[in-house]
């Protein structure tokens, strides 16, 4: 294993341990589109209750789940704003427009961190009958592509009421909620208070090998349970694949923090503040990324060119503290 590349391209890379593979292999299982998949029924309480939600709604994908909220709360037409760099605009090729019919306007920001403002700003409840009206808003906690970015709860707070008072929908894209939860000590269900909808991947940080929960009202959840066998994502004995969400529910969160350190790392060998990494992603500008790239590959560290400027490293369950400080070292030499 020690010399195996290190991967930093994302922490979606990981593998199950052989602990996470036993407890697969274990799993009781039945058929989940019938209600008879034990782990997976579990699984979703499991995630409700941690969310304080009412229900949850196990889906092969993050995008799905996302997919599935949005669907909810916006009519065909109307308008959903997120982020300028949201994963629900920027990575899951239009699937709200494709599927939905949602159109989508964005707010600016810096580093994906939520100004209530901006989002007020472009905002734009009952337009009328001849403008498009906003019906949802989407928050991403930890911001992907804003580098791993906290979202201030103040801030979260005041875009709810405005939408409260509006009557418009709020989903909480959490794909690395727990992330945020271990980098700023908040409980998991005081996150995820005031959303509507709330999508957390079991398949990045926490290493399970597939899967997503989808969290809401029982009403918004039968209504996604629907839409997800009419988008061929009704599945059958999903309780290998939940067991392992399970496993890593109990075992793989806390220790998250040793990611978020160890991008810490990263960064300061990349003279990066390190005040600006709030958890496992780092984002470093460098005159070549591609070059980059090819360079750290060569001396077996993987990171992932993002855009014209950037790359991005991101930390998880199958890089040590070891593996850190090598790839730091190594990429400390390269050329920026
Ligand atoms: C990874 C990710 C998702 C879901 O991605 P899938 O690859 O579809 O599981 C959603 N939102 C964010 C912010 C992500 O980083």
């Amino acid at each position: 294993m020690t010399d195996a590349p290190i991967d930093l391209r994302s922490d979606t890379v990981t593998r199950p341990t052989p602990a996470m593979r036993r407890a697969m292999a274990d799993a009781e299982v039945g058929d989940d589109v019938f209600g008879e998949d034990p782990e997976t029924n579990a699984l979703e309480r499991e995630v409700a209750d941690l969310l304080g939600h009412e229900a949850g709604l196990f889906t092969p994908t993050g995008s799905m789940a996302n997919q599935l909220g949005l669907r909810l709360h916006v009519a065909p037409g109307e308008e959903l704003l997120a982020d300028v760099r949201a994963h629900v605009v920027r990575a899951e090729l239009g699937a709200a427009a494709v599927f939905s019919g949602i159109t989508t306007r964005t707010w600016p920001s810096e580093r994906g961190r939520l100004v209530a403002a901006a989002v007020a700003e472009v905002a734009e409840p009952n337009a009328g009958a001849y403008s498009v009206s906003t019906t949802a808003i989407a928050i991403e906690n930890t911001h992907n592509f804003g580098g791993g970015t906290v979202q201030p709860v103040d801030e979260v707070h005041a875009v709810q009421a405005f939408a409260r008072e509006h009557g418009i929908a709020v989903h909480l894209d959490g794909a690395r909620l727990w992330n945020a939860h271990v980098a700023s000590g908040i409980a998991l269900r005081d996150l995820a208070a005031g959303f509507d909808t709330v999508s957390v991947c079991l398949s990045k940080g926490l290493g399970a090998p597939v899967g997503s929960v989808l969290v809401g009202s029982r009403e918004h959840v039968a209504a996604a349970r629907t839409w997800r066998k009419r988008y061929g994502g009704g599945m059958r004995q999903t309780g290998f694949l939940a067991a392992a969400g399970r496993y890593a529910l109990r075992h793989h969160v806390d220790r998250l923090a040793e990611d978020h350190t160890n991008a810490r790392v990263l960064a300061s060998a990349l003279d990066l503040d390190p005040a600006t990494v709030d958890t496992n992603i780092v984002f470093a500008e460098v005159t070549d990324p591609a070059a980059f790239v090819a360079a750290a590959a060569e001396r077996d560290v993987r990171v992932m060119q993002l855009g014209p400027r950037h790359v991005r490293l991101v930390t998880h369950l199958d890089v040590s503290a070891e593996q850190a400080a090598r790839a730091a070292e190594v990429l400390a030499a390269l050329p920026r």
